[in-house]
């Protein structure tokens, strides 16, 4: 009896030991045509890379290749950093706006969100910051793909997002006797306090909130602020205090300024920042995430795409001054992270930010480091992700062409590799 079940132990032992060795990836060696440090800014030729258990151990041009290696050939290829996408919506889309938003269960919205985590894994990005879910069902998306059950990105999920009442991150399409709220809706620093609080507990890595008014929200005005500088005082102060990043949405000039003032970290879409909110957030180090293509995707194919009527008025608005008050940032040198807001736009296709980045003035090595070195600092996330070097995530994409002097062909993502499982590769 006891050697039976000794020899039950023995082989559970063993097989767990075989899909273990299954599981953890054995060393790969990347041959790449051309690898782009994006650091140095350098396009290195014939540059091999070593993974050994999902993480990089070394990148150089004249590696020795372990016995056990298994070997990827990207010669024909550029090689990059896994791309970071600091502003999405993956369980919502362009379903999720107006009335008929509002028929779509949280369960709805969690299949939402496994179908657009594998379209942003599979263009390329290899970690995203999820900045505002109807609940948690983003926290449970996270979960999922760091369970092993569905393929996705690195997930750094906000859960709902905080908002005064009639915000832009309230719900304001139902008349008063639904009395129906959004559930991040908090008013006064208590309030907004206890708020972040239990976000935190139901799972969030970041806290988001809306400090001035929306574009796809009815009723609020995009430049005027929402909460007061005591109220985001308190929010920031109560979410560092728990160690959660605070990510402001902000279109207009002054509730940029309350934010970056309160000690929000990153400010997403920034529309309208005027030089004193540029020299603001030069000095407190803040990010700017400036998701730039959204607003071109609205003003073209929005109305098509179902963006109700109040969203595309209060988007021609904004972009008759927008160009410049971005180009002026960009110029500043604030530092900038990339995101995309994706969900307004098909999850998949947020590599076009990279090309709207440069019509604003960027270079295209630097719209690159906001995706890689500079979003991976902004979520605070540089010593795993944000380059190619050793002690990193594997996390890894390839494209044809040069991204340097095309931006575009980062649009068409081909090889893509995150902990150092493939999930794509066309080469
Ligand atoms: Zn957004």
């Amino acid at each position: 009896m006891l050697k039976r079940l000794l020899f039950v132990l023995l082989l559970l032992g063993l097989s767990a030991g075989l899909l273990h060795a299954e599981e953890a990836p054995r060393a790969v060696a990347i041959r790449t045509g051309r690898l782009l440090d994006v650091r140095t800014g350098e396009l290195k030729s014939n540059v091999i890379i070593l993974v050994r258990d999902g993480r990089i151990v070394a990148v150089g041009q004249n590696l020795r290749l372990p016995a056990d290696a298994e070997v990827i050939d990207l010669s024909q290829a550029t090689v990059l950093p896994g791309l970071i996408d600091a502003h999405t919506h993956l369980t919502s889309d362009h379903r999720s706006y107006g009335y008929h938003g509002l028929g779509l269960s949280t369960q709805r919205q969690t299949l939402i969100g496994v179908a657009a985590a594998r379209k942003v894994l599979e263009a390329g990005f290899t970690t995203v910051r999820n900045v505002g879910a109807t609940t948690y069902e983003d926290i449970a998306l996270r979960d999922a793909i760091n369970d092993g059950d569905i393929p996705g990105p690195r997930l750094v999920a906000g859960g709902p997002s905080l908002g005064t009442t009639g915000g832009h991150c309230d719900e304001n399409l139902l008349p008063a006797e639904y009395a129906h709220r959004a559930r991040g809706v908090a008013d006064g620093p208590w309030a907004v306090r206890e708020k972040v609080r239990e976000v935190v507990k139901y799972g969030a890595d970041v806290i988001k909130f809306c400090a001035t008014g929306g574009v796809l929200s009815k009723g609020d005005d995009p430049e005027a602020p929402q909460y007061t500088l005591e109220e985001m005082q308190a929010l920031v102060e109560e979410a560092h205090q728990l160690g959660r990043r605070v990510a402001a949405h902000a279109h207009g000039a002054e509730g940029i300024k309350l934010a970056v003032r309160a000690g929000v970290d990153t400010i997403e879409h920034s529309t309208l920042i005027d030089a004193e909110g540029i020299a603001l957030m030069r000095e407190r180090g803040a990010y700017l995430v400036p998701t730039v293509y959204v607003a071109e995707y609205i003003m073209e194919e929005g109305a098509q795409a179902g963006i109700p009527d109040y969203g595309l008025r209060k988007m021609r608005a904004l972009m008759e001054r927008r160009d410049p008050s971005l180009g002026a940032a960009f110029a500043a040198g604030v530092k900038v992270a990339f995101g995309t807001d994706t969900s307004v736009f098909p999850h998949g296709l947020g590599g076009r930010e990279f090309a709207a980045m440069v019509r604003l003035g960027m270079t295209p090595l630097a719209a690159i480091r906001s995706a890689t070195l500079v979003a991976a600092e902004a979520l605070g996330m540089e010593k795993e992700v944000g380059s190619l070097e050793p002690g990193k995530q594997a996390d890894i994409i390839a494209v044809g062409g040069n991204p340097l002097e095309d931006v575009r062909v980062l649009e068409r993502v081909k090889f893509v590799m995150k902990g150092g499982r493939v999930y794509k590769n066309e080469f």
